[in-house]
């Protein structure tokens, strides 16, 4: 533990750490707090914590590792159904909550312990080092392609990741770090929380995202902003009528977003108002970070930048040969190897045998190509995003960005459908800006062709009222299905 928070063993026991609308610890308040947490738990079990986005969720986890324990973060939006599978999956030996957590009855017996912010336990901070493999957290994926799966991460994935990404931005003491991340996800929970204390920073966390609450926290000294591109659109929507807000971001030194594609449109937004750049990072449940752009290197919209120091990222043919171009253009899945990397699926061998070639690289799933400076560019999940039309391999990602310039699309998200010439056609599922006059096929087909190529203009324009997204505000491509426009405006169909 205290080779994995350096700032909880000894330092200034003052100094502030983790900070949640009011509710606050210092290094010192959360090291006793944490340490009666450690107090209750055995090393090397596993621990599921009800990760509520308050202080409580923090304390307990920062105390499953000073256990030397695994943390298994339990989201409490998810339904019965999923909790009871992640808690079987897992067998947690316990749950930690936060006094008041209404439990719900699909975490069946498991025996129950509140935790206490105030408390003070002396815990021995140097905690005989465990093995660099001896699991720290048991995550599941977000579930956006398949059921959930529980990665497993050594405290070795963390330490590289944490240190790797804290170069990289140029981490220190003094920055405090604002966002409103769900505390389930290594998002939030591993760049949002442990990142700042493994450096000695601090962490003001929103409870929930609200444009307000950044301008404020921002304005109040943060020198960080994290969010997911639906947290970072609603700061583009938002940015015309609140100068407060423009001027607050203006002032941070680092605005980053991840875990799913931030649209170029908002991307340039934010910039044009602002006068900053959002770095986009790309990373996983399984690998933590693989690339973003230094903070003294050039943010590019829709570019994820450079591996991190430590991470060895290829791009490779579907035959499993390694794409060395460096053109732009050439396509291929990318693949991660480095010590960043996760060690199993949980119970599942046949996912984790799967997961890796033989000579120990982790298929991502995610298809990118590489600009000659090394920039990453990523086009899309290979199960979902590729769409193989007329003899052209074609992402959905730029495809989207562009409809997303249209002013008469809120919302968009493109999918491919079997098409008895082509293959698969292109098919685009909009918000319309003004669900009383939708844009039609003929005019989107039209501004994509424009911007793009012809063959890259949808054929088929399916309206919606809203996209289907889960908690992280991915859009959950696999529940676009026709059957979904019932509820919708209309279908327009590319005669
Ligand atoms: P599941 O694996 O259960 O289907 P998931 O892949 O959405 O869910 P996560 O591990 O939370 O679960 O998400 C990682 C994925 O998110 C990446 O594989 C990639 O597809 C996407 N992603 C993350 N960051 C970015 C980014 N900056 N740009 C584009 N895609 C991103
Ligand atoms: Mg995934």
């Amino acid at each position: 533990m205290s080779s994995l928070f350096p700032g909880l063993g000894g330092g200034s026991r003052e100094r502030a750490a983790v900070g949640f609308d009011g509710r606050a610890l210092t290094y010192g308040g959360l090291a006793d707090a944490a340490g009666a947490v450690a107090r209750r738990i055995r090393p090397g079990d596993r621990v599921a914590v009800w990760a509520t986005p308050e202080l409580e969720t923090v304390v307990a986890v920062v105390g499953v590792l000073l256990a030397g324990a695994a943390a298994v973060p339990l989201n409490p939006k998810s339904g019965e159904k999923e909790l009871a599978h992640i808690v079987s999956d897992s067998a947690p030996s316990l749950v930690l909550a936060a006094p008041g957590d209404q439990l719900p009855s699909s975490l069946g017996d498991l025996e129950r312990v509140d935790v206490d912010v105030a408390a003070r336990a002396d815990f021995p901070h140097a905690h005989p080092e465990l093995p660099d493999d001896a699991p720290a957290l048991v995550v599941y994926t977000s579930g956006t392609t398949g059921p959930p799966k529980g990665a497993v991460l050594p405290r070795r994935a963390l330490t590289s990741t944490l240190d790797a990404l804290a170069d990289a931005w140029q981490w220190t003491e003094a920055d405090v770090l604002v966002h409103g991340l769900p505390l389930f996800h290594v998002h939030g929970l591993v760049l949002g929380v442990l990142g700042p204390l493994r450096r000695g920073g601090s962490v003001r966390h929103l409870g929930r995202f609200s444009t307000q609450g950044v301008a404020r926290a921002l304005a109040d000294g943060a020198t960080m902003l994290f969010g997911v591109p639906t947290m970072y659109h609603r700061i583009a929507e938002t940015l015309p009528g609140d100068p407060e807000l423009a001027k607050a971001l203006g002032g941070a030194r680092l605005l980053v977003s991840g875990s799913a594609a931030l649209p170029v449109h908002d991307h340039e937004r934010i910039a044009a108002a602002t006068g900053r750049r959002v770095i986009e990072r790309y990373g996983m449940t399984e690998t933590l970070m693989n690339t973003s752009v230094r903070a003294d290197g050039e943010a590019r919209a829709g570019s994820v930048g450079v591996p991190l120091p430590g991470v060895e990222l290829r791009l490779v043919e579907e035959d499993g040969s390694e794409i060395g171009a460096r053109d732009g253009e050439t396509v291929g899945e990318i693949q991660v190897r480095g010590p960043n990397l996760f060690t199993e699926y949980l119970n599942r061998p046949d996912a984790t045998a799967a997961a890796f070639t033989a000579d120990g690289w982790f298929r991502t799933g995610d298809m990118a190509v590489r600009e000659p400076d090394g920039y990453v560019r990523i086009v899309g999940r290979k199960a979902t995003d590729l769409i193989k039309s007329g003899g052209y391999k074609i992402g959905a990602g730029e495809i989207e960005n562009a409809l997303l310039e249209h002013p008469g699309v809120r919302e968009a998200a493109v999918t491919g459908e079997p098409d008895a010439d082509l293959g698969e056609r292109i098919v685009a599922w909009i918000v319309p800006a003004d669900p009383e006059s939708p844009p039609g096929v003929a005019e989107l087909a039209d501004h994509v062709a424009r911007r793009l190529a012809p063959h890259k203009r949808p054929r088929v324009v399916r309206l919606l009222d809203v996209l289907p997204r889960n908690d992280m505000g991915k859009i959950m491509k696999r529940a676009l299905t026709p059957a979904d426009t019932d509820t919708g405006t209309g279908t327009a169909t590319d005669a």
